[in-house]
């Protein structure tokens, strides 16, 4: 009400020239009147002079600025509330009216700084004007605390640049954000608003402010349901829904699937006048798991196919993992070791371990088994054993061979074994040799009569015709020819059947070959055989087995060699390192060794490894395809190696050939 008062007051005076009008002569009612309606007003008020002296503070200015009303009159306005730096403009101002009369600032409102009087700066509101008083002008200034207001000016921004911070964050979420966002208005079904993301998802279309029908006319027919049970207030939330939409560039409809959520929202008032869209297309991902489900099925077919095939193969297959348990046994498998197919699951090697027997009827210790030894690495290729079934302990001879399955990194994840019974051919192998010593036997005793008959008759053959006497000769070497056979196939089955004995007695090696060497050439043989050498020899072993193989030797060189030519025997006494033999030896550390000399066919480089092994003929077919049953070397080696000695050859194809025997010499028994 005062202040009012006061403006009117004051804006008379202002509306006024400066010098047109005074207030009439001042009487002291009019001074102290002025007084109390400057205290009473809101605003501080100050009145200065021309030369800027405070001639008026109010009370509000007391409040401000600090400064007693005593205190400030008299007092000049720069010193008392103008901030130092801003002192000399406010001086020349003063200067300028003084000179000129002008006084730009009045009337107007202005926001500068004052100072109170403990040098603190405050923002104030400033308004001057003048007034003609008897003792001359006075200017009035009303000055407005903006403190307060520029606090809630500060705070005013503050909150708006936080509101514009959050606008700005969240522009960015929206518009990084790997899920398609859009806002679609109850309205037409605007499209209102829609992320990159959301552009992304139907590219090359224009979304913006376009009606959601139109955009995606193609599949209207599947969004209008959806966005009208959205505005019906429902949420939808679909995974993995199939739309038959438009490529960019125009062709045929494909099929793209999303996951998406609609959400029905409140912009104004209480309707629900818009939706929120969050999609995300998951097309590839819907794709790679039809793919999986596809490999998926298909492996299991192949697996079925598998398993088809193992479960009717004849071999026995079992699979174990790594700790032993058997993930697969076929048929074969189960029936072999006598347990019901479908229980074979729960097995394991310890049960397998117990299914086999060794040969001395102990059963087998789970580390021992193929699949054991597989787990650790080992490649097993043949092992013969004998499995004890389950339901009725009949015995079943089995041959298998077992590897380790490994992953790509080479560890061991199991092991695999394919066994096969070979029991009815191991009883036929059996009957046969037994057929064949039988057979052995039985011939012996009539091909050593006639043998014996022979030799009787060729004594006697005075008087008798040429061409008999040829019969007689032929006879003789067919019966000859019969008892070779005989003996090799009696060693044969004896060494077959294990029942080949050998006894060790000491004799003369060089008496022997000479003997031997004598013996096979009493009847020319179309070759020379010729003895290079022959050392007085002692070594303890089998007399009938090293004539054998001393005869064997022989005769190989001799039917091996070339029409003409000649076979060389020699026997030698070495030291054991020189033939080649590691260790020591007795009888000093010397080998009698035996070497059988042709020059004739050679044995083929790539049959060589095989020369020892039965029935192995390395010429079948050939032109040195001589009669024989490729036994001969086989009972050799075996005889020399189970008394201690050895056996071994040198042959160039076409150049000949060099067989040795070695045996230590028996203890002080060097002649
Ligand atoms: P065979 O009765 O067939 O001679 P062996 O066991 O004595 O049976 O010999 C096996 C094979 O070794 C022979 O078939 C032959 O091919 C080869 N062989 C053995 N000795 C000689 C040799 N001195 N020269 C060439 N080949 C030989």
């Amino acid at each position: 009400m005062l202040k009012v008062r006061l403006e009117v007051m004051l804006r008379s005076e202002e509306q006024s020239e400066l010098n047109s009008e005074t207030v009439p002569a001042g009487t002291a009612r009019t001074t102290e009147s002025l007084r109390v309606v400057l205290d009473a007003a809101l605003d501080a008020v100050i009145a200065m002079d021309e030369s800027g002296i405070i001639r008026e503070w109010n009370l509000q200015a007391e409040a401000l600025f600090g400064w007693t009303r005593q205190e400030a009159i008299g007092r000049t306005v720069a010193d008392t509330v103008v901030p130092p730096r801003a002192r000399d403009h406010h001086l020349r101002g003063l200067r300028r009216f003084r000179e000129t009369g002008d006084a730009p600032i009045l009337g107007k409102r202005l926001t500068l700084d004052a100072r109170d009087k403990s040098g603190r700066e405050i923002p104030i509101e400033l308004r001057v004007t003048a007034l003609r008083l008897p003792d001359g002008l006075r200017f009035i200034a009303f000055i407005n605390d903006l403190t307060v207001m520029r606090g809630l000016e500060r705070e005013q921004r503050n909150v708006v640049a936080q509101i514009d911070a959050q606008r700005q964050l969240f522009a960015t979420i929206l518009s990084n954000a790997p899920a398609g966002i859009a806002l679609i208005s109850s309205h037409d079904f605007t499209i209102e608003f829609a992320n990159p993301a959301f552009h992304a998802l139907s590219p090359g279309r224009t979304l913006q402010g376009r009606p959601a029908l139109d955009a995606w006319s193609e599949i209207a027919h599947q969004l209008e349901p959806l966005y009208r049970r959205a505005l019906g207030g429902e949420t939808i939330h679909l995974v993995d829904e199939r739309f038959r939409m438009h490529p960019p560039t125009d062709g045929a409809l494909e099929d793209h699937w999303f996951t998406f959520t609609m959400v029905p929202i409140r912009r104004e008032g209480p309707a629900i006048d818009a939706i929120l869209v969050v999609a995300v297309e998951t097309t590839d991902q819907v794709r790679a798991r039809s793919q999986v489900a596809e490999l998926a099925s298909l492996a299991r077919q192949r697996a079925a196919e598998l398993r088809g095939i193992i479960d009717h193969m004849a071999d026995a297959v079992f699979v174990c993992d790594q700790n032993g348990r058997l993930t697969l046994v076929n048929a074969a498998g189960a029936a072999l070791i006598g347990f019901d197919h479908t229980r074979v699951r729960d097995l394991t090697l310890t049960d397998l371990a117990a299914r086999e027997l060794t040969d001395h009827g102990r059963e087998r210790q789970v580390h021992e088994l193929a699949l054991s030894r597989a787990l650790r690495g080992e490649s097993v290729v043949v092992r013969d054993v004998i499995v004890r079934r389950a339901y009725d302990g009949a015995e079943r001879w089995v041959r298998s061979s077992a590897a380790a399955i490994r992953d790509d990194s080479g560890a061991v994840l199991g092991a695999v074994e394919v066994a096969r019974d070979v029991t009815d051919a191991e009883r036929l192998e059996r009957l046969k040799r037994e057929f064949v010593r039988a057979a052995a036997h039985e011939l012996n005793t009539p091909v050593t009569v006639v043998t014996g008959y022979a030799q009787v008759l060729a004594r006697q053959l005075q008087g008798v015709p040429a061409s008999s006497r040829e019969m007689l000769e032929g006879l003789h070497r067919g019966v000859e020819r019969m008892e070779t056979i005989v003996r090799a196939l009696t060693y044969v089955t004896r060494i077959e059947l294990g029942e080949l004995a050998l006894a060790r007695e000491r004799l003369r090696f060089d008496e022997l070959v000479d003997r031997v060497v004598t013996r096979m050439t009493r009847r020319p043989v179309g070759i020379t055989v010729r003895v290079a050498r022959l050392d007085a020899a002692m070594i303890d072993a089998d007399r009938d087995g090293i004539e054998q193989t001393v005869r064997n030797l022989l005769s190989n060189a001799i039917r091996y060699s070339k029409p003409g030519s000649s076979v060389e025997v020699s026997l030698a006494v070495a030291a054991a390192a020189a033939a080649g033999r590691s260790g020591a030896a007795p009888g000093g550390g010397q080998d009698a060794v035996l070497s059988v000399r042709d020059w004739g066919a050679g044995i083929p480089k790539e049959r060589q490894a095989r020369i020892f092994e039965r029935f192995y003929r390395a010429h079948t077919d050939t032109a040195y395809d001589f009669e024989g049953l490729g036994v001969g070397l086989y009972i050799s080696h075996e005889i020399v190696t189970r008394l201690g000695g050895r056996m071994w050859f040198e042959s160039v194809e076409g150049k000949g050939s060099m067989f040795h025997v070695a045996f230590p010499i028996a203890p002080s028994g060097a002649a």
